[in-house]
């Protein structure tokens, strides 16, 4: 079933708490192998990157996995990607040219739902080479995700912990992937009847998908955000929603102490702005904002 920015904005609530969830790298153990075997391999084949591969390898696993732009959308980690190695020691060292990318630099500050369709009608418009090879790169992305990333299922006690929440709040899930790899997922797992919207990259931001469904339809401090990314934390608090963290690398005893605490905390009106700033700080020494080699 394929949802649009409508149904955000049409949404009814049917109780009083709303929750919602990231999908890669939250929900799903799939941010090693996409961003790995796919963007990161792409990203070097469509942008010309093997003389500086190494380099360009650390940098996007840094931004996509290992830093506060985790769980970025593409099209602006594309953009740190090249931000980052035009300071790379290394990438100077050898001259690389590093391409600017202003076209897609403008597009990206103008929209906010970033995603091949808008990218699309960008071309249209202006018909910019580069935008072109930037929808050449975002597309064989999808096809490599589509060819490679199968089988990774949710983290355990997902279907519990979904099934719990659903017994009190309505559930949608809030992402930056494209919805048809999302709809795939939560559908190859039989998890998608959980939740009542699958809001992806091409239905706007996150902080706008949880604006839509959200805004005054509930108390702020009975919506919260779960995600595995500063990103998600940020449009949990540009809309007073409570934001709770599952940590990278530690993401299984993030959903146990989620499913076991602090569910009922939240459901009692007592997951308090403390214990979510400890958690957050918790989270967050686990993310740079630099890399090592900067230093
Ligand atoms: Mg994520």
């Amino acid at each position: 079933m394929k949802y649009t920015t409508e149904d955000l904005k049409n949404f009814n609530p049917k109780f009083d708490y709303f929750i919602g969830i990231d999908s890669d790298g939250c929900v799903f153990d799939s941010m090693e192998p996409k961003q790995k075997e796919c963007f990161c391999p792409v990203t070097i084949e469509k942008w010309g990157l093997a003389p500086i591969s190494k380099y360009a390898r650390d940098v996007w696993e840094f931004v996509n996995l290992y830093s506060q732009d985790r769980g970025c959308n593409r099209f602006l980690a594309l953009l740190k990607l090249f931000d980052w190695l035009k300071m790379h020691p290394a990438v100077n060292r050898r001259k690389f040219e590093v391409p600017d990318l202003v076209d897609l630099r403008h597009w990206t500050k103008s929209e906010t739902k970033l995603g091949n369709p808008t990218l699309q009608q960008e071309i249209d418009r202006t018909g910019s080479e580069e935008l072109k090879k930037v929808m050449d790169w975002s597309v064989t992305i999808n096809q490599a995700v589509a060819r490679i990333v199968k089988g990774v299922g949710p983290f355990p006690l997902l279907p519990e912990i979904l099934t719990h929440m659903r017994e009190k709040a309505d559930v949608i899930v809030v992402s930056s992937t494209p919805a048809e790899a999302l709809i795939r997922e939560w559908e190859e797992h039989d998890i998608d009847r959980f939740v009542s919207i699958i809001a992806g990259q091409e239905m706007g931001s996150k902080k706008e998908h949880l604006k839509y469904t959200t805004a005054d339809k509930y108390q702020p401090e009975k919506v919260l955000m779960i995600g595995d990314a500063p990103g998600d934390m940020k449009a949990a608090k540009a809309n007073n929603a409570m934001f709770y963290p599952i940590i990278p690398g530690r993401e299984e005893e993030s959903w146990e102490r989620l499913y076991n605490e602090i569910l009922d905390l939240f459901f009692s009106g007592k997951y308090s702005r403390d214990v979510e700033t400890k958690l957050i700080d918790e989270f967050n020494s686990y993310l740079p904002a630099s890399p090592a080699w900067l230093k």
